[in-house]
């Protein structure tokens, strides 16, 4: 994940999901050996969280083109490179060799300083990882072995992906403007296929999460955080009702 090098953290305080200001790292100490001999689904969950990106830099453009929200221009560049550059090394990190494990740590901390830069983790976060924040919460409560951060982002992803492909099934504000920024975004099956190659789940039951804990995410995800993405959009605009059996369909 791309913790490492940013200035937020993320803990867990009376079994509910926050994120706090953190000190940023001075140095890192990054072990190339070990990093290229971890178990394959560990390096697949770091291209998850990278893949993420795609979904919440476009949440935060949109906030910033129907409400105003502040854009660090300089951090969604920033933030822009370090995914083109995962993506263009996707071949290299599948490999498992040094040369893509070293592309995939540097997008991870390059995502880290997008944040430091942006003074939150607003280049870094949107829908995706609300959903994977709230499952978490359900395998807390549950006391059972929380999956990897990536490999829950990076399903979250697929749903992010899937509700921005579908926003021209419905009628809003500034609608030519949000599909613009939607077109841009790569299909479903992109994201599918980059998990697969690492032997990451692309469906929810695979992570031993409940039917209706995932289907309860699609509706309640969004209020974790005061944060606008497409999750929000399709729940104010009450389009959740409309879309959740597909989701259940082919992600569940
Ligand atoms: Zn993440």
């Amino acid at each position: 994940m791309d913790g490492f090098s940013s200035s937020v953290t993320p803990l867990i305080e009376n079994g509910f999901k926050i994120t706090k200001t953190a000190q940023t790292v001075s140095d890192l100490l990054l072990d190339y050996t070990a990093l290229a001999s971890a178990p394959r689904i560990m390096t697949g969950a770091g291209v998850g969280d990278i893949l993420a990106k795609f979904c919440c830099l476009t949440d935060w453009k949109i906030s910033h083109l129907l409400f105003g929200e502040p854009y660090c221009f300089d951090a969604a560049t920033l933030m822009h490179t370090a995914l083109d550059e995962c993506v263009s090394s996707l071949r290299s990190i599948q490999s498992g060799g040094r040369e893509g494990i070293r592309a995939l740590m540097n997008a991870l901390l390059t995502s880290g300083f997008a944040m430091v830069l942006a003074g939150s983790s607003r280049p870094a976060s949107g829908a995706e990882h609300h959903m994977s924040h709230y499952l978490e919460m359900d395998y807390l409560k549950r006391g059972e072995k929380i999956p990897l951060h990536g490999v829950k982002v990076g399903l979250g992803t697929m749903i992010s992906l899937h509700l921005y492909h579908k926003l021209n099934e419905f009628d809003f504000e500034k609608k030519e403007s949000v599909l613009a920024e939607a077109e841009k975004l790569p299909p479903v099956s992109f994201v599918r296929d980059a998990l697969l190659s690492f032997g990451c789940p692309v469906r929810f039951s695979e992570l031993g999460v409940s039917a209706e804990t995932v289907r309860a995410m699609f509706f309640e995800a969004w209020k974790i955080r005061d944060r606008f993405t497409v999750l929000t959009m399709y729940n104010k605009n009450g389009w959740m009702k409309k879309t959740e059996e597909e989701l259940m369909e082919l992600y569940y």
